[in-house]
């Protein structure tokens, strides 16, 4: 589809270079490239042989050899994967491959990259040769700058799709893949493929399709563990765990137990396990790059290496692998149609995002909470925290939601100044808050009889061991849901998708029980959160919050420091005349509260000093779930453990 667009704009050239007028302007035809394939559904000839030895931790080079069987003599393409799957975006790593060769039967064999989609490299197979030989490096970063790290001294993260090419012009289902690694010596791994063989500390694993290769990573490390998280279950769900320090590896009985729940009650909402073994790949790590990126029977997670060992103090993580583990079910079993694509070469949609993301988003929070992950408390706090970051999006105004699910491809996670205006990926948490709103909904108008849990079961629990992709569409969610509850689904879901506001959606909590309120002191959850973070927080006051040396690191817009011309990375110098510190900020509002006393800030913006002066007396702010007297506490029952 691209190249066609590309192709009728390079025919309206022509045409303009033919017309008299620009005669003398001398626009040339632009060389048209060789030809990328159409995507055809059928099998690719032969087993491809992917080897990768990733033994060079002192540069952190993996070293790729593949070998690819040829169909034909002549032109062939191969793709580099450009959209990656659960990235929703176009951003592979190309520029992390480097030192490309192809060669058959020993002749080197040049190579061209395609001018118009530069993941495409076009070579001409020599007449006689069966198979071909590209051999490459994939570069980890080396600094965070550079992209994300993927190998250290003591760990290592393959994600396949970084370090192959693949014969352009077919469904990667129809390309057989056969990958084998060297591993540092001693070092252990973890991953979704099953092993084949293995020498040393080479390892060959099973052949699989290409699909499934990519959806099977692999974490491996000088410091490993595994844990058995379904002792005697239907099927293996185990816990492989790399760090950057084996102390660190430490979980207590309790926690092992509380990741045991996670299982428990995944399979009581949803019924089935959409997979035949489950692996949790978890990194303690704070050198190699975070990550938390799902699949269908593996999930790649990031942690703090506190995350055993300081458990009370680093909630971050907490809830990231009830999320990532939803996803086997929420984006991979069940698919958006338009993210069920041939090949990673071509574009993606992301228009059911609220559903992939948005709904994870709310089983990921519910089921840590009916694991034990978060105690109630924690869970009513961190939902506090949602409800009015997203109720102060002010720029809701300009964009919808919808709009949000775009980001992956056209802001990819870049940093921004004005989250609150621009918005970002909204899609995750704001769609959490309507399926809390379509929860509470169905709670109430059945008496309690059903739930967003009976459209878990009937959406995602289909059948027992089944791991083939089964896409859907938006009348497929509506379906679903009138058949849980009969209602106007169509119209619930679009106006809050598509709506202005103002503020967000938020019925879920009355009808849970609850209403958002704001005080002066923090919740415990939030307190310790940004305690891990590093985040002072005044953006319901002030509107800023600041990081370290007190550097504003979030302005809210049209907020009052907003009103004050600040922006991101200015930085607070003095406050109300004294050395600028989170301490002396809060002091400064609290005193001011209720007063007509104007609290004065000495502001640098790069070489430029500013005074400026908040007419500001309401206090210190910050968001907390009250209970409604008498109303029926939906919330409550929402986040208690199912018992079958
Ligand atoms: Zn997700």
């Amino acid at each position: 589809m691209k190249r066609l667009a590309v192709s009728a704009c390079f025919a309206a050239l022509l045409l303009a270079s033919a017309s008299p007028t620009f005669a003398q302007t001398a626009l040339q035809t632009p060389p048209t490239p060789q030809p990328i394939p159409a995507v055809v559904d059928r099998a690719w000839s032969g087993v491809v042989r992917l080897d990768v030895d990733a033994t060079d931790l002192n540069r952190r080079i993996y070293r790729v050899r593949e070998t690819i069987p040829v169909e034909a003599a002549g032109p062939m393409t191969l793709f580099f994967p450009e959209w990656l799957p659960g990235n929703h975006g176009p951003v592979g790593p190309v520029t992390q491959l480097a030192g490309l060769t192809f060669s058959a039967g020993g002749q080197r064999i040049e190579w061209v990259r395609d001018a118009l989609s530069p993941y495409a490299f076009h070579i001409v197979v020599p007449a006689g040769a069966t198979e071909l030989v590209a051999e490459f490096q994939h570069l980890s970063p080396t600094t965070g700058a550079q992209g994300r790290i993927t190998m250290t001294a003591e760990m290592l993260n393959i994600q396949w799709e970084k370090m192959l090419l693949y014969p352009a012009g077919r469904f990667h289902r129809n390309i057989t893949i056969q990958a084998g690694v060297t591993l540092p010596e001693g070092w252990e791994y973890g991953t979704a493929l099953r092993p084949d063989s293995s020498t040393g500390a080479t390892t060959t694993f099973q052949p699989v399709p290409l699909d499934v290769l990519v959806d099977s990573p692999m974490f491996a490390g000088d410091h490993y563990r595994q844990i058995d998280l379904d002792p005697g279950g239907r099927s293996p769900v185990l816990l492989n765990i790399v760090a950057d320090a084996g102390e660190n590896i430490a979980p207590t009985d309790e926690q092992i137990g509380i990741l045991r729940t996670l299982v428990v009650q995944a399979d009581r909402l949803f019924g089935t396990r959409q997979y035949d073994h489950y692996d949790f790949l978890v990194a303690m790590t704070e050198r190699m790059g975070g990550i938390g990126l799902e699949h269908h029977r593996s999930s790649e997670n990031s942690v703090d290496p506190g995350f055993f060992t300081d458990w009370d103090s680093k909630l971050g993580d907490r809830d990231l692998l009830a999320h990532e583990y939803t996803h086997s079910w929420d984006g991979k079993y069940r698919r958006p149609a338009g993210q069920d694509v041939a090949n990673f070469n071509l574009p993606m949609q992301n228009e059911l995002l609220w559903v992939y993301e948005g709904q994870t988003q709310f089983w990921g929070k519910v089921l840590a909470a009916r694991s034990g992950l978060h105690s109630r408390q924690q869970a009513l706090d961190a939902l506090a925290m949602d409800a009015a970051t997203y109720d102060n999006t002010v720029g809701r105004e300009w964009r919808a939601m919808q709009d949000t699910v775009n980001d992956p491809i056209i802001s990819q996670r870049r940093p921004i100044g004005w989250r609150s205006w621009q918005r970002s990926e909204d899609y995750y948490v704001e769609g959490q808050l309507i399926w809390l709103d379509a929860d509470t909904l169905i709670r109430e108008q059945t008496n309690g009889r059903k739930s967003l849990d009976d459209f878990a079961r009937a959406f995602f629990g289909v059948q027992e061991g089944n791991y083939d992709a089964n896409p859907y569409t938006f009348a497929t969610v509506v379906e679903t849901l009138s058949g849980v509850m009969e209602h106007d689904w169509a119209t619930f879901l679009r106006s809050r998708l598509d709506g202005h506001g103002p503020g967000a959606p938020l019925d879920g909590l009355t009808r849970g029980g609850y209403r958002l309120v704001y005080t002066d002191t923090m919740s415990d959850y939030q307190k310790t959160l940004w305690a891990e973070y590093g985040r002072n927080d005044f953006i319901y006051s002030l509107g800023f919050m600041t990081g370290a040396d007190n550097t504003l690191s979030s302005v809210q817009w049209n907020g009052p420091a907003f009103e004050q011309g600040l922006a991101i990375g200015m930085q607070i110098i003095a406050v109300n005349g004294e050395a600028a510190s989170a301490a002396t900020l809060r002091a400064a509002v609290t005193a001011a509260k209720g007063t007509d006393q104007k609290i004065d800030l000495i502001v640098r913006d790069g070489t430029r000093y500013r005074t400026v002066a908040f007419d500001y007396h309401d206090g210190l702010k910050y968001p907390h779930l009250e209970r409604i007297e008498g109303a029926p506490d939906r919330l409550g029952d929402l986040f208690t453990a199912r018992r079958r």
